[in-house]
């Protein structure tokens, strides 16, 4: 089905600066015939009846309802029966399955690592996350700039799947920095990097561990200038630090967060982090602290326990998916690594618990949790498939399956400027959608059962695009 290319070129040309509080998102193009191979729903009106919603507000789930999408977008959510469609409405009747938001993802890179490997997953990172119900990204840290911005090009004009793209540039970090990163030499050096990447396009930027307060400072200074927004994955700046340098978002939560750590240095990474956040009571005032900094500057968190949780003893064991995603030669060096922890110890279940409670204490102050997989570490968290974990995971706290299916898909959407567009099953936004088969709120493992994917009201069959992935993940 054509859509108004007039009006999608209309919407590009008077967009808005970036630094405008919402960002506009461009329309759906023509599609290539590698994207149609995915395609099962593609209708101007299409009624999935008899359904329940999740709608990512938080709400209570409802059952028996109908979303009726028009164009691209949700014309109506309502109880199956009131919900009116026209003649030629394709109707899908969904009883047995709930729809929620199509995930937002915040910390979901296009590269992959395990102990052994980098791999920029221009191929294979893409349809996962689709087919994860994934349906946009912000890349949180890029090993190849290009590929990133590149690939963004391609999903928005129709040559290849994929979720919308937020994308972020290189990391910025300091001098003991990993050698794939922009090793920064000063608050002047930040700056020409900010203001290069800005120029080339990335939406935000994400400052990494051995960065300086100055640098920091410097580069969120440039950054926004030019309407771009930074977060962290931090260590020698601690979160309030972050806070009074003018950060937007800060990656992982706890077991990076430097604020309580006594024996650190100015400006330097602390082995002792992990051992000072231990003992840490959530309702103490240091805890508490850092919380009101945060809230009262707006700064929102990431959550990505997925990553985390792969360092755990007892919790390193490789689903049959995963293992079915992965080439042969990356599985033996995940399953290597895993084995390592089992032997050698990594994070305790207690420290694990402890991040969890953090987040949880975190909501409960005000503050604003998204979530994001991290695909990196030793690589047994796979894009789309790790989102779908932490959904998971976050219900081992106190959190409810509604309360968690916002974090992991409204409040990404917040966090991106984009809510008035996606990010909840309300009328008006657009159709980014997930059906999945069973009941998520009584089931958790019910989150992996994506049977459609709808970005923009085009349906995406899951089981083909997770097929075209099969044995290639560590590859491309
Ligand atoms: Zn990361």
């Amino acid at each position: 089905m054509k859509r108004s290319l007039l009006g999608a070129v209309l919407i590009l040309t008077l967009a808005m600066p970036a630094s405008a509080a919402m960002q506009q998102l461009p329309e759906r193009p023509e599609f290539s015939a590698e994207v149609m191979r995915y395609v099962g729903y593609d209708a101007p009106e299409i009624a999935l009846t008899n359904v329940r919603v999740v709608d990512g507000t938080g709400a209570a789930a409802r059952e028996n309802q109908t979303i009726l999408i028009r164009d691209g977008r949700i014309a109506e959510v309502g109880d199956a029966g009131t919900v009116r469609m026209g003649t030629n409405a394709e109707v899908v009747d969904l009883a047995g399955h709930t729809v929620i938001p199509g995930l937002v993802g915040l910390h979901d890179h296009s590269y992959y690592t395990t102990s052994a490997r980098a791999v920029q997953m221009s191929y294979t990172g893409p349809r996962l996350y689709l087919a994860a119900g994934v349906t946009t990204i912000r890349t949180t840290g890029s090993q190849e700039p290009y590929a990133e911005i590149n690939l963004k090009k391609d999903i928005e004009s129709g040559r290849a799947p994929g979720p919308r793209m937020f994308v972020t540039g290189p990391y910025l970090t300091g001098e003991n920095g990993a050698p794939s990163m922009a090793q920064l030499t000063g608050p002047d050096h930040a700056r020409r990097v900010v203001k290069y990447w800005a120029e080339e396009g990335v939406d935000w930027l994400k400052a990494y561990t051995w960065i300086s307060r100055a640098e920091l400072a410097a580069a969120i200074d440039e950054a926004h200038k030019h309407g771009v927004k930074v977060t962290a994955h931090l260590c020698s700046v601690s979160f309030q630090e972050a806070v009074e340098a003018g950060i937007d978002n800060i990656e992982h939560g706890l077991l990076t967060n430097s604020d309580y750590d006594e024996t650190r240095e100015p400006d330097a990474c602390s082995p002792n982090l992990m051992a000072s956040v231990a003992e840490l009571d959530m309702t103490g005032e240091e805890v508490q602290a850092t919380f009101r900094a945060m809230n009262e500057a707006g700064v929102s968190m990431t959550s990505t326990p997925v990553v985390f949780e792969m360092f755990v003893p007892g919790r390193t064991a490789m689903d049959d998916r995963t293992r079915a995603a992965l080439s042969p030669e990356a599985a033996e060096e995940v399953e290597a690594a895993a084995a390592q922890i089992e032997e050698r110890g990594g994070i305790s279940e207690e420290l694990f618990q402890q991040a969890l409670r953090y987040e949880y204490a975190f909501v409960q102050s005000g503050g604003l949790l998204a979530a994001g997989v991290d695909p990196t570490g030793y690589g047994l968290a796979l894009p789309g498939y790790g989102d779908q974990r932490n959904f998971e995971i976050l219900l081992e706290t106190d959190f409810t399956p509604e309360e968690v299916v916002q974090i992991i898909t409204a409040n990404g959407a917040k966090i991106l400027g984009i809510y008035d567009e996606v990010g909840s099953i309300e009328a008006g936004k657009l159709a980014d959608l997930v059906v999945l088969e069973g009941n998520p709120v009584a089931t958790p493992s019910d989150i992996r059962n994506v049977r459609w994917v709808f970005k923009d009201g085009v349906g995406y069959d899951a089981a083909k695009l997770t097929e075209a992935i099969a044995g290639r993940v560590g590859r491309s």
